[in-house]
């Protein structure tokens, strides 16, 4: 195209600038090439490879454009849907890599980029600097999820998560682990007391109910910390100790934080290997049932024994069960052994006169295991023993919960014709409506209140109070750890109406309680001791 004008029919596309560059090119008599996009008559858009040659006399004027210009169009669309096509993967990169890295449910950095975080905090560290891992157990998650449902459970996390950012600054990471684990790494530069008060700041902020479904629910947290370099100049390291520290809290006091320890590893270790000991002790048959008299203040007759667990270990000698019940709790293995507890108890006591009853411990454990009512049916007839004469123990942590699937199984219990106690009464939640929402045959009155009678003022009082708070309601009380005369003469006078303890006998064998039964003709002799107060 050869002209005096050039004219160029503007689609929009490029700026003034670039026109006005392009024009001071060619006024020069200077040859421009480029891409132009051109929009044609009909409104459509185009691209063209164009070359405006300027055209001079032989003075040099410019007088006259000479434009090539070679449609591209094909070309260019092809480039563009190429972009486009790399734009999405790049976008979708991205959220791989955001997917890679953070928590779906929650939005939360996952545990690899808290410790690519981690890293980078401990490399980078200045002079006095510090980080503080801590690590975030939601106290009672689990069961709220269980009774209520993953959704609801779902939506409680993110709320936990939320509060929990709030606790934090802009130059913290909040990290979820997975499950009701959370994680903090902070930067501090006074590592001890600043983590510290932030572990306080989420305790708090976790035991605020939070508000779901018009319920009000409170989770409660415990937390771990690790400081570095002190406890660890790793993230691996830094972790495990806040891992261990967690672990400490779980177990000993809920609800409140720990810092490691160095000596936390040794007994950590002690406890595995006890886990290691007792899972093989269960195996080769080496738990035993011990059984300890319950003695009926108004007859002074043995109304039953209590199936109690003893473990002589090879090495140790004898583990008491407040040491290994809660690992089997811990550990799932109380399942299988409740079960042998059960099958065993239910066929010693089968070989007793009747109506002696046995009382069996259970865990709460064991109720989160649908069955438990056919293991209790099936463990009775296997025995051959009638329900009314097995008693089960159970404690107030049960009932913390409140939920549906307890008080059914309760409730299928007692169909069975058993007995239900309250074991360790008054130093849990001691709560009222425990009382109120089952009826109990029984409450057991944990020794504490029995071994302070003599030491504390106010331990009568409260004694006499459980004791005729049974006698109103109709139900048994018995004196759990009565060791000596003067405190069997109180609970009796306090109106328990039954009593067990070391005064009259520990827990014995199976093969040493024929002594406790009645011998047609004779008085029992064993009760002499009861007699005797
Ligand atoms: P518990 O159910 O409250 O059992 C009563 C505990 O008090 C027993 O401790 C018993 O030996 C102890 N005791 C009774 N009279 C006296 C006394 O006069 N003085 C002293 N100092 N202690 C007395 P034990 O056998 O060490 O059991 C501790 C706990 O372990 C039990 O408390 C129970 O919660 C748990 N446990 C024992 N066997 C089982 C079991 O088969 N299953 C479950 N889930 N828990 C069990
Ligand atoms: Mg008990
Ligand atoms: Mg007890």
């Amino acid at each position: 195209m050869i002209g005096q004008n050039h004219r160029i029919l503007n689609s929009g596309h490029h700026s003034d600038a670039f026109f006005k560059a392009m024009y001071r090119t060619i006024a020069r008599g200077e040859l421009w090439r480029g891409e132009l996009r051109n929009r044609a008559k009909d409104g459509s858009l185009y691209w063209v490879d164009t070359w405006i040659i300027p055209a001079c006399n032989r003075r040099g004027k410019v007088v006259g454009y000479i434009s090539i210009r070679v449609d591209i169009t094909p070309r260019k669309e092809a480039e563009g849907e190429q972009a486009a096509l790399a734009a999405e993967l790049k976008r979708q990169n991205e959220a791989i890599a955001h997917m890679a890295h953070h928590d779906a449910l929650t939005g939360l950095p996952n545990r690899l980029l808290l410790i690519d975080r981690l890293g980078h905090a401990l490399t980078g560290l200045s002079v006095g600097g510090g980080v503080a891992v801590l690590l975030v157990g939601l106290d009672r998650f689990q069961d709220i999820n269980d009774t209520l449902g993953h959704p609801a459970g779902d939506r409680l996390l993110t709320l936990a998560a939320r509060r929990l950012r709030g606790c934090v600054t802009a130059r913290d990471t909040v990290a979820r682990f997975g499950g009701e684990e959370f994680a903090i790494v902070q930067l501090t530069a006074d590592q001890a007391n600043e983590a510290a008060s932030l572990a306080a700041r989420v305790l708090k902020a976790m035991h605020t109910p939070f508000e779901l479904d018009g319920q009000l629910l409170t989770l409660g947290a415990s937390i771990g910390i690790a400081l570095s370099p002190h406890d660890g100049a790793d993230p691996p390291e830094l972790l495990k100790n806040a891992d261990l520290a967690l672990h400490l809290v779980k177990q000993e006091s809920r609800g409140a934080y720990r810092f490691f320890e160095r000596e936390m590893d040794q007994r950590m270790q002690t406890r595995v290997q006890l886990e290691v000991d007792l899972r093989r002790a269960f195996s080769d048959g080496a738990l035993e049932l011990h059984y300890q008299p319950l003695v009926n203040l108004r007859t002074n007759e043995v109304n039953g024994f209590e199936a109690l667990l003893r473990w002589a270990h090879p090495s140790r000698g004898m583990v008491s069960p407040a040491d290994f019940i809660p690992i089997a709790e811990e550990t799932g293995l109380i399942v299988p052994i409740g079960e042998w507890v059960l099958r065993q108890a239910c066929a010693d006591a089968s070989r007793w006169p009747n109506p002696i009853r046995v009382a069996v411990n259970l865990s709460a454990v064991q109720f989160k295991v649908s069955n438990l009512v056919e293991t209790v049916s099936n463990a009775l007839a296997e025995a051959g023993l009638p329900g009314t004469r097995l008693e089960l123990e159970i404690t107030e942590s049960l009932l913390l919960w409140n939920d549906e699937v307890t008080f059914s199984a309760l409730t299928g219990l007692r169909a069975l014709g058993v007995r239900i106690a309250l074991d360790d009464f008054g130093i849990g939640y001691s709560s009222l409506a425990y009382l109120h929402s089952f009826v109990f045959d029984k409450i057991k009155i944990d020794r504490s209140f029995i071994s302070s009678l003599a030491l504390n003022k106010n331990t009568p009082a409260i004694l006499h109070a459980i004791a005729t708070l049974g006698r109103d309601l109709d139900i048994d009380t018995t004196a759990e750890g009565v060791e000596t005369e003067a405190q069997l003469a109180a609970v009796r006078a306090f109106g328990c109406t039954e009593m067990q303890g070391n005064l009259f006998s520990p827990a014995r064998p199976a093969a040493e309680l024929t002594q406790f039964f009645p011998k047609r003709g004779t008085p029992k002799s064993r009760t002499a001791a009861v007699n005797a107060a």
